[in-house]
């Protein structure tokens, strides 16, 4: 997404980029995504929810995602809805595969499977592709499934590195999603979702309740809490009031871990109807590259996306506002240093 962006923004002001894909199609994990477009209606919310990231880059994502917004539509990239359909937030969705078009034809030079190694502007989605950086920095209990493109494994992060440039905050959290734990497609990365933390008793495989306190809207919690339990499992248990909810009872029905109450490695608590094996799909990181309101991570170097980190801390906010923001500034202090 982020790169994109940068690209199309770049050739609308008269150069002429180069995106460099490493995968075999461009959009990488946008294209997979829902694609709502987001930010908190209220600034002062954007700050609650996400205590710990850097208020400078949230307030340029806050201030400048409603003309990203506006620049996308003026793209072609389709609306699918005008809303997000959350009260705390404003917002679009796109049709994703309608967007990257859009954005793709705008950038122009796009080279699959190529990379470079002395890129201006980093936009290489994060570094949740890597097990290894996975283990080092967010030290979860065992392996986590990915629920993203499968090549956005760090390079950014280390290319900048190389080049001077300095960690943000938060390089332990993550954006992802329960999943069940077995096997899923790409296309599944968002039916499958086990969405429903909130109304389920949640237990880890010793059947201790390990999450304190109320599950958030987002439930990138409770999320990242399964990640640091043994085996980064839970299971999600299910009583008839939590399986009256039709949505609920959907993902339980579809869900290749559903398990009977009786087949719980402990004794489930009364009640119970179901159960289902849960495991993180990570889909971003949250810590990344330090960077600053003009998208500078090192001399003559910038990022954008999940490659900068430290925005959305402590919390979770639309990883694409903040690709779409910074994409574009990256490539304005770019193009205004070179
Ligand atoms: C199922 C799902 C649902 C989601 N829903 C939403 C949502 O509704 N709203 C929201 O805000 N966010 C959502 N997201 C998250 C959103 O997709 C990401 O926050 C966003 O795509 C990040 O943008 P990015 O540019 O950093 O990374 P990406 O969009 O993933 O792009 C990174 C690109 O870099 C390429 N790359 C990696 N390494 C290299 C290299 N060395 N050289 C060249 N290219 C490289 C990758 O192949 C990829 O194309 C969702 C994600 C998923 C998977």
């Amino acid at each position: 997404m982020a790169g994109l962006c940068a690209a199309a923004h770049a050739r609308a002001l008269g150069a002429a980029p180069v995106v460099y894909e490493k995968g075999t199609r461009a959009g990488g994990s946008m294209l997979l995504s829902s694609c709502v477009i987001w930010r908190f209606r209220e600034w002062e919310d954007f700050r609650a929810e996400c205590p710990t990231g850097d208020e400078r880059l949230q307030r340029t994502v806050w201030e400048n995602l409603d003309d990203g917004i506006a620049w996308l539509e003026s793209l072609g990239a389709p609306v699918v809805r005008h809303e997000t359909g959350n009260p705390r937030t404003i917002g679009k969705r796109f049709d994703p595969r309608g967007m990257t078009e859009a954005l793709a034809a705008a950038a122009g030079d796009i080279r699959l499977t190529t990379t470079t190694e002395e890129p201006d502007i980093l936009a290489t989605g994060g570094f949740q592709g890597d097990p290894q950086l996975v283990r080092e920095h967010i030290h979860p209990g065992a392996g986590l499934r990915l629920r993203a493109n499968p090549w956005s494994a760090g390079d950014g992060l280390r290319n900048a590195l190389a080049r001077g440039a300095e960690l943000s905050v938060g390089l332990d959290e993550f954006y992802g999603r329960n999943m069940p734990d077995a096997d899923f497609r790409e296309e599944q990365f968002v039916p499958l979702a086990q969405l429903y933390g909130r109304v389920a008793r949640v237990c880890n495989e010793r059947g201790e309740e390990f999450f304190e306190g109320e599950v958030s809207w987002s439930e990138n919690d409770l999320v990242q809490a399964t990640a640091q339990q043994p085996g980064a499992l839970a299971w999600y248990l299910l009583d008839d009031a939590a399986l009256a909810d039709e949505d609920v009872a959907q993902r339980v029905a579809h869900a290749g871990t559903r398990t009977d109450p009786g087949d719980l490695p402990f004794a489930a608590p009364e009640g119970t109807r179901v159960a289902v094996r849960v495991k993180p799909g990570i889909t971003h990181t949250i810590g990344g590259l330090r960077i600053d309101e003009h998208a500078r991570a090192a001399e003559g170097l910038y990022a954008a996306g999940a490659d900068a980190g430290g925005i959305s801390t402590g919390g979770y906010a639309s990883g694409l506002a903040a690709a779409l923001v910074f994409g574009r500034i990256a490539v304005e202090s770019a193009l205004g240093s070179l």
